[in-house]
């Protein structure tokens, strides 16, 4: 049970194994593919048949690893870089009551293990192993709306122009010929949303992140961020 009443239909397998580096919303960065696996009791196939003719789900998740954190009534959104204060409920803040998520993402494909589907997605924003409470597919003759604003969220963003050393960039081509997964792609995507936390932006300074099982660290000069290497963790 995740709460009164509410169960854990699946889970998320992403690449994104830590916080740093998950894009701060969903579809920005289209790359971020993960599978929804479910859970044993809702794990058959008549639970989505007719899902697969829908180009996107909303998913409903428990921000998890924000749980022993708590919630705060007002949080400084880090894309108004930490300066201003809103109050939670104008805000996407994982730090709020009930820690419930809200992702519209895209639908790809719905594979079959055995007599198992497995949902996979793209342009997910959520962590390794994040527990889903509900999935709902995307009504566009009514979800769509034309005449939206979001105020001080609306902003423009400063392009960001990613490099790669020979190293790492051997590193990402060897990588996606043994495992199929596109890591070039996915790091370029990653780093063209910025990452960093407010605090951090304007330093020259390098940086870590994991996405699937490698560890990336990079550097940024200005609006310049170049990849200096990248390693399989644990190695
Ligand atoms: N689109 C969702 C929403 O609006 O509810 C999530 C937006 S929230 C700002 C996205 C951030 O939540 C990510 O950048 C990551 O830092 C964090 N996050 C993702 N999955 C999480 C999880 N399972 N537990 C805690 N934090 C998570």
């Amino acid at each position: 049970m995740a709460g009164d009443g509410l169960q854990i239909v699946g889970r998320i397998r992403s690449c994104f194994p830590e916080n740093f580096g998950v894009p701060r919303q969903a579809g920005l960065v289209p790359t971020a593919i993960a599978e929804l696996r479910f859970t044993r009791e809702f794990s058959r196939k008549e639970l989505v048949r007719g899902l697969e003719q829908f180009s996107h789900v909303w998913l409903l998740f428990l921000f998890h690893q924000a749980l022993a954190e708590g919630w705060q009534p007002t949080v400084r959104p880090p894309r108004l870089g930490g300066r201003r204060r809103l109050g939670v409920f104008a805000t996407r803040s994982p730090h709020r009551p009930n820690h419930l998520g809200l992702s519209l993402v895209r639908l790809l494909g719905i594979d079959q293990e055995g007599d198992q589907p497995v949902l996979i997605l793209g342009g997910v924003d959520l962590l390794d192993n994040t527990p889903v409470l509900d999935i709902k597919p995307y009504l566009s003759y009514a979800d769509a709306v034309g005449d939206s604003h979001c105020g001080c969220f609306e902003q423009e963003d400063v392009p960001v122009v990613v490099t790669f050393s020979a190293v790492a960039g051997d590193f990402c081509r060897d990588y996606q010929l043994q495992t199929g997964r596109p890591l070039a792609r996915l790091i370029e995507e990653v780093l063209a949303a910025d990452p960093r936390p407010a605090s951090q932006r304007g330093r020259k300074k390098s940086f870590g992140m994991s996405l699937w099982d490698v560890n990336i660290r990079w550097q940024v000069d200005g609006n310049r961020f170049h990849v200096l290497s990248c390693t399989v963790t644990g190695t």
